[in-house]
């Protein structure tokens, strides 16, 4: 039986609750939600078998998003799925976050979510994009809807981009994230909805960061080169990304406050 477990999620409502799938239950649960998608019921059981009991579920009635936790600080010994069952796209959420979690066994590193580090706010969604442009392939040949791939998100309202860069403590990293994002989007999702403020508004981004259009190209030649997609050199590659954003470089394996798994061999490791 799964445990009845609580998530706080602040005002007006404080706390939702949800139920969590540990050992025996995580993938009959999972095998439950992917049973008309032999695909996806053989990628959860890989996943599954690789992780073993690492491995946690839980789902929420009332949230429509998913995301995958790593080591995070509520189960620091886990790596948990948290699946929304408020959303048309369950399986393709699921899907989504079990090919995160593929993305280790294959080796490719993940940041650790329970380590507060310095620009986490840019390092996390950074890291996420480029696992996404990784996920987008494996993710068709399942069979699944490319258009259910990312969660929609709400068009931005383009006073909140006037209002982002009056703001003094706004950096150009800021705004390179926020339009790699909705680019992605909209190649990922087939939606524009969400870079269309980008006609109107990116001449005034331009003018509060002189040169970011050249960066925002310099990260389209990055992505061009493909070379993310090897991970015995994922660190040095995923760096350069890192440095045209204007990030200091993460040593995955060494600094202190980064904690990465990877799975070369099958085994999960943790780095200290
Ligand atoms: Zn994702």
């Amino acid at each position: 039986m799964p445990t009845e477990i609580e998530w706080y999620v602040g005002h007006p409502k404080f706390f939702i609750k949800g139920q969590l799938y540990e050992r025996e239950e995580v993938l009959p649960k999972m095998q439950e939600i992917l049973r008309l998608n032999p695909l996806c019921i053989a990628l959860a059981e890989e996943v599954h078998s690789f992780l073993g009991n690492v491995l946690i579920l839980s789902t929420w009635q009332e949230q429509d998003e998913s995301t995958l936790v790593t080591y995070g600080s509520k189960y620091p010994e886990n790596i948990h799925i948290t699946l929304g069952l408020n959303s048309d796209r369950i399986v393709e959420s699921l899907s989504h976050e079990l090919l995160h979690a593929q993305l280790l066994k294959q080796g490719f590193p993940r940041l650790d979510a329970k380590v507060a580090i310095p620009y986490e706010d840019f390092y996390f969604p950074l890291l996420n994009m480029v696992q996404h442009e990784l996920m987008i392939f494996p993710y068709q040949e399942l069979g699944l809807n490319p258009l259910a791939f990312l969660a929609p998100k709400q068009p931005v309202d383009e006073r909140i981009i006037l209002n982002h860069l009056s703001r003094d403590e706004v950096t150009t990293i800021a705004s390179l994230i926020q339009w790699y994002g909705d680019m992605q989007y909209q190649n990922l999702a087939g939606d524009a909805t969400q870079s269309a403020w980008l006609e109107d508004h990116w001449w005034r981004v331009e003018q509060r960061f002189p040169g970011i259009t050249n960066k925002a190209n310099e990260v389209v030649d990055w992505i061009d080169r493909g070379e993310y997609q090897d991970p015995t050199t994922f660190e040095t590659t995923f760096n350069e990304l890192v440095s045209i954003m204007g990030l200091p470089p993460i040593d995955m394996g060494k600094d202190f406050w980064f904690d990465v798994v990877r799975g070369p061999s099958g085994a999960v490791r943790r780095w200290r």
